[in-house]
């Protein structure tokens, strides 16, 4: 008999979406499922997985969790997050219902510049106390890893304070957070006319002082039509790259610049967005291995209806990967048990795949798949016990938390059923 901290038993589903790789193709739809499942925990690392019969003649513990009737599942990982922010902006999302143009709601106050504003004037302890609330509530819907970025600050200072505050956040809250530098966010106001003046101090100031202070992994980009341009995004993404930065990037998310092949060119991680990605940026992505991120939950709040071509990725062999976007302009979402239910519904990911892809595909394009994503023995024990008798109810029960119990780094960190 071995020994375990907690055991987890009589799963009416245990998905364990064991694998070694990223899921493709009709293999997104296999969760490994365990009938009558049990998991056996010993401190952060999963140390059996199996049927509750086989764990309990294996296995002894003085805490049991009884997950009778429940589907046992891992955390889910959102990668891709704005957090970071001090105002929240519902007037915009009423203007933008009423038909106000972009241009109207930047002139009213509002848009990423209003943003950009109040991060530069927030101390970091402020930034860091917002955090936390909105962090503890994503953990509390059953995400246990995000990766969060900068770019409301679009200044040396205020980058690294953003940062900073990640940093900080990542100590003290239950979640673990990967930092993204963002400073290409957009061309702040004092800089509109004179990009190459922004783009130098990116270069030559932000990126090597982010780096000095080890601040982030990854160096991200709005690559865009009136924002970013593909030339000017592989001279600050190739900077990043010789920096040693990984490479995330914001591409084709409005209209098919050339985004995704950017991203096969320069060798990012992953590409984001590609609501308007051309069939030449699929082919590209593939063949480079950058992995697609998907975020429904923003083209819904725009009221937009065209949904990036998530089948057609599928088809072409891409793990797809989903995430929140959650921002305080275009998807004030933090809950990937939402982004889930409309990847089915809008892009017609079939639940199972859609599950795939929010966490064992999403730990894989943090390249943390070695790690987390999914229960086997050996990863960190980050696992969800759902209130809901199979996964399929996942996405069908539209907008409700079915969390009942998170289990991070095998200690218990939400209980729903004790609030
Ligand atoms: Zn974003």
């Amino acid at each position: 008999m071995k020994k375990a901290d907690l055991i987890i038993r009589n799963a009416n589903q245990l998905l364990t979406i064991k694998s070694e790789c990223p899921k493709t193709g009709i293999e997104m739809q296999n969760l490994g499922i365990i009938q009558n499942g049990a998991v056996a925990i010993l401190g952060e690392e999963i140390a059996g997985v199996d049927t509750t019969k086989e764990i309990t003649e294996n296995f002894i513990s003085e805490n049991i969790i009884d997950a009778s009737g429940k589907v046992v599942m891992p955390g889910f990982v959102d990668p891709h997050t704005h957090p970071i922010f001090v105002k929240t902006r519902e007037n915009e999302f009423e203007m933008r219902i009423l038909g106000r143009t972009y241009k109207e709601i930047s002139q009213s106050g509002g848009g990423i510049r209003s943003s950009i504003n109040d991060v530069r004037k927030a101390s970091k302890e402020e930034l860091v106390e917002l955090g936390l609330k909105r962090i503890t509530k994503m953990l509390e819907m059953g995400t246990t890893t995000i990766e969060a970025k900068s770019g409301y600050g679009l200044s040396t200072a205020s980058e690294i304070k953003m940062l900073e505050a990640i940093s900080e956040l990542n100590k003290i809250s239950e979640m673990d957070i990967i930092p993204t530098f963002l400073g290409a966010h957009e061309f702040p106001e004092e800089y509109k006319d004179n990009q190459e003046e922004y783009i130098k101090i990116l270069i030559d100031e932000m990126l090597p002082e982010v780096k000095k202070r080890n601040l982030a992994k990854y160096c991200d980009i709005f690559c865009e039509k009136h924002v970013f341009n593909v030339e000017q995004s592989r001279r600050i993404l190739s900077e990043a790259k010789k920096l040693g930065f990984k490479i995330r990037m914001h591409a084709d998310e409005l209209e098919p610049i050339g985004g995704a092949e950017l991203a096969a060119e320069i060798g990012a991680v992953t590409a984001d967005h590609l609501v308007a990605v051309s069939d030449k940026g699929i082919k590209k992505m593939k063949e480079a291995g950058v992995i697609p991120i998907l975020l429904p939950a923003t083209t819904f709040s725009l009221g937009l209806k065209k949904y990036a071509p998530a089948r057609k990725m599928i088809d072409a062999g891409l793990p797809i990967v989903l995430a929140t976007d959650f921002n305080p302009g275009s998807s004030h979402c933090d809950s990937m048990q939402t982004v889930i239910s409309l990847a089915c519904t809008e892009m017609g990911l079939l639940p199972s795949g859609a599950i795939t892809a929010s966490t064992l595909n999403a730990a894989y394009s943090l390249e943390l798949g070695n790690k987390i994503g999914s229960i086997q023995t050996g990863k960190q024990a980050d696992i969800l016990i759902m209130d809901m008798p199979s996964y399929k109810y996942l996405p069908y029960h539209l907008g409700s938390n079915c969390v009942d119990m998170v289990i991070k780094k095998g200690r218990v960190v939400f209980n729903n059923s004790q609030r």
